[in-house]
């Protein structure tokens, strides 16, 4: 019979990126996707260790499916990801009917130790302290036909004090560029016509191969791509960031004028404790070459609020550069003391009712930006690649979906031509919200691709994977 599964995904981008490969993975061994709705005979939990709640998440979700497992002869669970990577055996320990933990340096381990668990009828804990194989070279189910991600480093050699990444992730290791322009000469021949180039601090990829200014080369490489409409990358590190990125952004084509740069606090004291290697100065300077160099850029951020130690004047420098940066989006966190990171021992932790204050302050005040930002394109015509499912909220209006070449999301009135997912459209914009835009003008263009046919090919629109907080950065 052939054994069916299901990946379950929470937290950053490069877990969506290991989970396509832990599908790939599975997919190659022999295993189906799961029906949705169905109970699948292998569960893996794809797990993120940088939430305070992400352990009582992943043991509350193992508890539920324990009466499953107990009703369902031959179903096997599998836990891997960062938090797989810290607690190892405690996992099973706490949970003794999981029978696999994998860790982020073997994720290629998988089968193998499932099909080892079932022969032994013992749990397996295999966990590396060290990369085995570079993720990208194995096998994947990729979720999108027109979007994908492509890993240039995996782990990170900064060591900003509220982040668990670097010890779960191991120091940063470089792809060479000729490995990844090949899989993006390969995925375009599949029919994608955007590639995001990941890694946890993607301006210093290039210093394990020696090379200070590999990232800027490799972003004027993907130019050379025929096919290749759109290349976005994350996240960037403002320390790293050089003239250099900003040129090749500027003089490519194919990379878009989006820019999702992690600021984390606008105090310097704070961005001191935080041990973040700029300071506020520096970002805004960075931030103004890449708005001289191209004026339409979108530019995004992450910011934490109470960081152990932030005064209200410390909040008042965030808020004054949130102000002076006028970003189009942020995303915006309560700091939350991670165990194992120096910051979860830091004295003068602030108390839960200012944290959560503070947020909404400045979850207003972005609101009150991002909404400025995008009324001033109002009547602007723009691209849009068409989305799967993105925001299409209310059947009413029957919307679709699509993202803007600066990364917005942009709702548009439905077409009295077939558009799919994948197909290019161009659009006016009419109305602005604090996050999207709407177009309910006619489309100006409609352009099919071979994205498009490739979505409309699929009979199975990709049941079993559930994202538990897409787009949630890693701290980066
Ligand atoms: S926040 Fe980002 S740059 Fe800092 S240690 Fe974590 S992954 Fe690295």
């Amino acid at each position: 019979m052939t054994r069916t599964y299901e990946v379950r995904t929470y937290g950053c981008q490069m877990n969506v990126h290991d989970s396509e490969r832990l599908s790939g993975l599975l997919e190659s061994a022999g295993y189906l996707r799961a029906a949705r709705g169905s109970t699948a005979d292998v569960v893996v939990f794809n797990t993120c260790a940088v939430r305070e709640n992400a352990d009582n998440r992943l043991y509350g979700n193992l508890g539920q499916l324990a009466p499953v497992k107990a009703a369902t002869p031959g179903m096997q669970i599998a836990v891997g990801g960062c938090l797989a990577q810290k607690d190892r055996g405690e996992i099973t320990r706490r949970a003794p009917w999981v029978d696999v933990v994998f860790g982020t340096n073997n994720i290629g381990s998988l089968p193998v130790l499932l099909e080892r668990a079932r022969h032994n009828g013992e749990a397996q804990v295999e966990i590396m302290e060290s990369l085995q194989v570079f993720p990208s070279t194995l096998p994947t189910r990729r979720e999108s036909p027109y979007a994908a991600w492509v890993s240039i480093s995996v782990g990170c050699n900064n060591t900003c004090t509220f982040c668990i990444v670097p010890s779960l992730r191991g120091t940063e290791r470089d792809r060479r560029p000729g490995d990844v322009l090949a899989e993006i000469r390969a995925l375009v021949a599949d029919g994608v016509l955007e590639v995001t180039l990941l890694g946890q601090n993607v301006n210093s990829y290039g210093v394990e191969l020696g090379d200070r200014f590999a990232f800027g080369k490799l972003l004027r490489s993907c130019g050379s791509v025929d096919g290749l409409e759109r290349v976005r990358f994350t996240s960037p590190h403002p320390k790293d960031f050089t003239d250099d990125v900003i040129d090749a952004m500027a003089e490519t084509a194919n990379v878009m004028p989006s820019l999702h740069m992690p600021l984390q606090s606008g105090s310097d004291r704070v961005l001191k404790a935080m041990r973040r290697s700029y300071r506020r100065d520096r970002y805004l300077g960075i931030i103004d070459r890449v708005r001289a160099a191209m004026p339409d850029a979108a530019i995004t951020t992450d910011v934490i609020v109470g960081f152990p130690g932030e005064t209200e004047a410390d909040f008042a420098d965030t808020l004054e550069v949130v102000r002076a940066a006028r970003f189009a989006g942020a995303f915006t966190f309560q700091y939350s003391p991670r165990p194992g990171t120096p910051a979860a021992d830091l004295p003068d932790q602030v108390p839960k009712p200012v944290v959560q204050q503070r947020y909404l302050r400045l979850a207003a005040l972005q609101d009150e930006m991002s909404l400025a930002e995008n009324e001033a394109i109002v009547g602007r015509p723009v691209e849009l690649l068409v989305a799967t499912g993105e925001g299409r909220k209310d059947a009413a209006t029957a919307r679709r979906s699509g993202r803007a070449r600066d990364n917005r999301l942009v709702h548009f009135a439905p077409a009295s031509v077939e558009v799919r997912p994948g197909d290019v459209v161009s659009v006016v914009i009419t109305h602005a919200a604090p996050h999207h835009l709407v177009a309910d003008g006619p489309l100006l263009d409609v352009r099919r691709t071979r994205a498009g046919d490739v979505w409309a090919a699929r009979t199975d629109p990709s049941p079993g994977v559930m994202l538990g907080m897409p787009n949630v950065g890693a701290p980066a």
